[in-house]
């Protein structure tokens, strides 16, 4: 756990937040501020700043991310489409230094995106 992060706090309970799926590596909710209809976003336990600074190590765990995605896009019935979404680093729009992946559904979605 790193020293002020917020999603770091988020996932440790310490700051609410509107749970969708836990477990002992992910744990994943509502985003404050929503983009579409469904939007979850889906972290690690373990802190990583950017998606760029996963290592091989972290292989594993951003498979069973996706993987969970998939599992919550179909509970949210998103069975027409969605959307992931990793922002990494200032200029694509990054705004909290712990990965997250977003998962948006529930409208039609326009490309390119902004
Ligand atoms: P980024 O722009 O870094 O890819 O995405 C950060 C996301 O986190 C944004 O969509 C923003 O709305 C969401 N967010 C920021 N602070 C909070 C918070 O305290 N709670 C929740 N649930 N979402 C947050
Ligand atoms: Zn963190």
């Amino acid at each position: 756990m790193a020293d002020d992060c917020l999603f770091c706090k988020i996932q440790a309970g310490e700051i609410p937040s509107d749970k969708v799926y836990s477990d002992e590596e992910i744990y994943a909710f509502r985003d404050v501020n929503p983009a579409a209809p469904t939007h979850i976003l889906l972290i690690p336990r373990k802190h990583i700043a950017r998606i760029s600074d996963a290592g091989v190590e972290d292989e594993g765990l951003l498979g069973r991310m996706v993987l969970r995605a998939n599992a919550l896009a179909a509970q949210e019935g998103l069975h027409d489409g969605f959307r992931y979404v990793w922002n990494c680093g200032p200029k694509a729009g990054q705004t909290v230094a712990h990965i997250h992946l977003h998962l948006l559904g529930g409208r039609q979605m326009t490309w390119p995106p902004g």
